[in-house]
């Protein structure tokens, strides 16, 4: 795969084509500041290197965008009193993606946040986690 797309909004910020308010970068990733935040501090790790998804980016990439996502969670917990971190990748439109190249949403969270776990957690049928197990486990 090439290393940027020429379409990519975020291979634009990294280029610094399009505005970015980038708050921390290494030799593989960008940190820049979501323009819809979530909560104070919602900030995007991506790689340098164009990839659409979890599924396409490189090892290397990836375990470098989770460092740097790392880095910037301890950050937001010491620089803005964040009680606590949501990190956050979506792979698909299904799963809620919208910008198509791979990034990790560092979220702080705040005691008080509006923010709400999107499904309502209860007992499943104990059958179908047993298949679905079974179905990835390779059976
Ligand atoms: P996702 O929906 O998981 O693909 O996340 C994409 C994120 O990119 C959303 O939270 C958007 O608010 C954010 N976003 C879209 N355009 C920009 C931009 N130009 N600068 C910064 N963040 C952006
Ligand atoms: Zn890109």
């Amino acid at each position: 795969m090439a290393d940027r797309d020429p379409d990519c909004i975020f291979c634009k910020i990294i280029a610094g084509e399009l505005p970015g308010t980038i708050v921390a970068e290494d030799d593989h990733t960008v940190a820049f500041m979501d323009i819809s935040p979530a909560t104070r501090g919602h900030a995007l790790v991506v790689p340098r290197r164009h990839a659409p998804d979890v599924g396409a980016v490189p090892d290397e990439d990836l375990a470098a965008c989770a460092a740097a996502a790392r880095r910037l969670a301890v950050r937001a917990k010491d620089a803005l009193g964040a009680d606590g971190i949501t990190l956050m990748n979506s792979w698909g439109a299904a799963a809620w993606q919208t910008v198509f190249h791979f990034h990790v949403h560092v979220i702080p969270r705040y005691a008080d946040d509006p923010l709400k776990l999107p499904w309502k957690p209860a007992p499943g049928d104990e059958a179908e986690i047993a298949a679905a197990a079974d179905a990835l486990r390779g059976g």
